[in-house]
């Protein structure tokens, strides 16, 4: 039998290329025969999840024969109340990976558009792509700008026409850690037509301390076309479980939910993110740790001499001054995983999460001698 799966796929598939996500501990100590090595490559939260989380998973193990409430109801409760909305604004994913994709099979077709920034979040435009929808990507500030990289909302906003249906913002964004501040994020969402949906991704929402940084989630009542994503996998350190949210208007939240597989949510997974909603004191600590690496990475790429930029995140972006690959490939062969941005087109560039003082230290030493070799 002649088969090519390439030539009966969708076409606008056939075009993707893959997500490249970061390297797993495991396959990296059996492809270099390394021990111990870290991982500082996808944002995790080194401090690991709540207690609280971790006892309602052994709690709820008995009960996995069983399907999960399909309609989340306590999670989403436990939610509605955190961000003072009903409980029909919000709508649960498989991580808030799930509901970027939600958004994109509700509102886009062949015939649409979504508009994103150059350096944006890989996920955006693969989610819109998919569906056949043309993606228009706004260039980024340029490098000799106060936010490098960062999303430029007035670029973003020339981009946007009849045939707009998605506008995808990371706030703070990954891979840059770049961020928008309050009255600009404000004015661009006002300045959009109600034919267009704004995706606000605050992924890095709780990590956040800079007092210009909004809560988007305030401007729902105001802004229907509005839809603010969050997620369990970054400060709350529940990645592996998959759990996120959109916060929308109800209008938009049943849309979403027509698409939504009916149990795209596992019970464990919902038992452990109620928990940890109930644990402010792990959120709490958690933040302090980042905000003390984050000052300890600063002051070790300053003394690297590597040029860093700043981040209101869990992470931080380098420019290593030469390819980078090199760079992370030699830092791999010290045990210690980062995260490279050829894909996003930064050749020169890593970004590297944030870790416990131990791991910052070993990282550092281990990006020194890449760098030395
Ligand atoms: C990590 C991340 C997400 C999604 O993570 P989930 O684990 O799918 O919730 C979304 N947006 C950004 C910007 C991220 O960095």
């Amino acid at each position: 039998m002649d088969f090519d799966a390439k030539n009966i796929a969708a076409p606008a598939v056939r075009e993707l290329a893959p997500y490249v996500p970061g390297k797993p501990i495991e396959e990296l100590e059996r492809e270099y025969g390394v021990r111990d090595s870290i991982k500082l490559a996808s944002n995790e939260n080194p401090l690991g999840p709540s207690p609280k989380a971790l006892a309602a998973l052994a709690a709820a193990a008995g009960d996995i024969w069983l399907y999960p409430d399909g309609s989340g109801f306590g999670l989403r409760a436990a939610l509605a109340k955190r961000h003072g909305v009903p409980g029909e604004w919000i709508t649960l994913g498989n991580g808030s990976n799930d509901v970027l994709v939600l958004l994109a099979e509700a509102f886009l077709t062949p015939q649409s558009e979504a508009v994103c920034s150059e350096y944006a979040f890989a996920i955006y435009a693969i989610a819109a792509r998919a569906t056949g929808a043309t993606v228009r990507i706004a260039p980024a500030f340029p490098t000799d700008h106060p936010m490098a990289f960062g999303h430029d909302v007035e670029a973003m906003a020339r981009l946007v026409n009849e045939r707009t249906r998605l506008v995808y913002i990371g706030n703070p964004n990954n891979p840059t850690g770049t961020w928008i501040e309050a009255g600009a994020l404000e004015a661009f969402i006002a300045s959009l037509p109600a034919h267009t949906i704004v995706v606000v991704d605050q992924a890095y929402f709780e990590y956040v301390e800079d007092a210009r940084y909004p809560d988007a989630a305030d401007w729902l009542a105001r802004y229907p076309n509005l839809v603010v994503t969050r997620t369990f996998s970054k400060a709350f350190g529940l990645a592996g479980l998959r759990v996120g949210y959109a916060i929308s208007h109800p209008q938009v939240a049943d849309l979403l939910n027509r698409v939504r597989q009916p149990f795209n949510v596992n019970s464990l997974a919902q038992a452990a993110a109620i928990a940890a909603l109930e644990d402010p004191a792990h959120l709490e600590r958690s933040v302090a740790a980042n905000r003390a690496g984050l000052v300890q990475l600063a002051q070790g790429f300053d003394r690297l001499g590597v040029r860093h930029f700043p981040s209101v995140a869990n992470f931080v972006l380098v420019d290593c001054g030469r390819p980078a690959g090199a760079v992370y490939e030699a830092m791999l062969r010290h045990g210690v995983i980062v995260r490279p941005l050829g894909g996003y087109g930064m050749p020169n560039h890593l970004r590297i999460t944030v870790g416990t003082t131990t791991q910052n230290e070993r990282m550092l030493e281990a990006l020194q001698q890449a760098l030395a070799g």
